[in-house]
């Protein structure tokens, strides 16, 4: 059964992860010929969450194992290795979550893969595999070939593609044997910490409404969250606002913050820095007001107000209010 694409599942508490389901549609999209595309899912007790993954209408593999249990990438590598040398695809995708950034480079090193990490998109074009990927800090669009007749490990950033949704038909879940050496399994699995107060998930959010340094003091956040309320959106944030502790790092939008596609987004008082754009420039629309013209964000902004935020966005209150 060589052949298709393998795509790693990632779940916690028997949820899938929605970097999973931007895997599948990154993979379906590809129209493989041969054995198409499988999903496998690691874990112990997680047939259920195949049977339902089945129905974004990829066929699934599920490999259970009491060390499978919780993620460890010592216990990980040796079950996907089992299923990459037994179904020896072209390309095994997983996302670039902390799970996935650890498990990929340990699976190419160990089985000696070509690897290629945090790609935006993906082609397989005539027996190669185009990448683009975003390097130096972002600054760099490049796209990257490999050719290769060996398995190749790619992880995908995620919110860099739309995710699958739910097909007519549900699709076939095969378990898979998993045999894994407990003396070669270094990493345990101590605890889960959560944090206490569940903040909302900015990369499913329609429209966002960002606030910059340009907003000034902490004070004026309390406008944004309300024009943001006013037009269903939620507040995300640039860097200096969550590193001043004004909003969560879960409000962070960028590259070391979250990636965003909402319909909406739009930047209050933001200058448009690279790390800023990475994670936003996606947007279905981008609305920017900023005073100063030549700023970075009109670069990527659909529409631009060369305008006071502290100014403007009362007005446009009154007149959501008086309308
Ligand atoms: C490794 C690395 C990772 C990073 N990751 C991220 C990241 O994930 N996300 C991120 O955002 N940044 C990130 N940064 C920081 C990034 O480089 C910028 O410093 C940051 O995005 C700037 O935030 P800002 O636009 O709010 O502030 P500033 O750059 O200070 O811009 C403020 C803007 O507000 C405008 N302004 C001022 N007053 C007003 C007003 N009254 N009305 C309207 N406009 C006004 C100004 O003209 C200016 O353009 C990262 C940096 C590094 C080095």
């Amino acid at each position: 059964m060589a052949g298709g694409i393998l795509v790693i599942a990632e779940h916690l508490d028997g949820k899938v992860a929605p970097s999973t389901l931007e895997l599948i549609a990154a993979a379906t999209s590809l129209r493989v010929e041969r054995h198409g595309v499988r999903l496998v899912v690691f874990g112990h007790g997680v047939k259920e969450l195949a049977d339902h993954l089945a129905g974004y209408t990829v066929d699934v593999l599920v490999a259970e194992h009491p060390l499978l249990a919780e993620y460890t990438g010592d216990a990980y590598v040796q079950a996907v290795r089992g299923i990459v040398e037994s179904t020896n695809p072209r390309l095994v995708l997983i996302a670039h979550t902390a799970q996935g950034y650890d498990l990929a480079p340990a699976l190419a090193g160990a089985m000696d893969l070509p690897v290629l990490t945090n790609c935006l998109a993906i082609d397989l074009q005539e027996g190669r595999l185009v990448a683009a990927r975003r390097i130096l800090n972002e600054k760099v669009h490049v796209e990257v070939e490999v050719r290769s007749d060996r398995p190749i490990v790619v992880t995908m950033r995620p919110g860099a593609t739309p995710p699958q949704g739910t097909g007519r038909g549900t699709m076939s879940v095969t378990e898979v044997p998993v045999s894994i050496d407990p003396a070669a399994v270094r990493v345990k699995f101590v605890r889960m910490e959560r944090p206490e107060v569940a903040d909302i998930d900015l990369s499913s959010a329609d429209v966002i409404v960002s606030a910059g340094r340009g907003i000034q003091k902490k004070e004026n956040l309390r406008l944004v969250e309300e024009f943001a309320k006013a037009i269903g959106g939620v507040v995300g944030a640039s860097r200096p606002l969550t590193d001043l502790e004004w909003l969560p790092k879960t409000r962070q939008v960028g590259q070391s913050g979250k990636t965003v596609r909402p319909k909406l987004y739009v930047a209050c008082g933001i200058s448009g820095a690279m790390q800023h754009i990475a994670g936003m420039k996606d947007a279905g629309l981008i609305l920017a007001i900023n005073t100063d013209p030549t700023a970075p964000i009109f670069e990527v902004a659909h529409v631009g107000f060369v305008a006071n935020v502290l100014e403007l966005l009362p007005a446009v209150l009154k007149e959501l209010k008086a309308g």
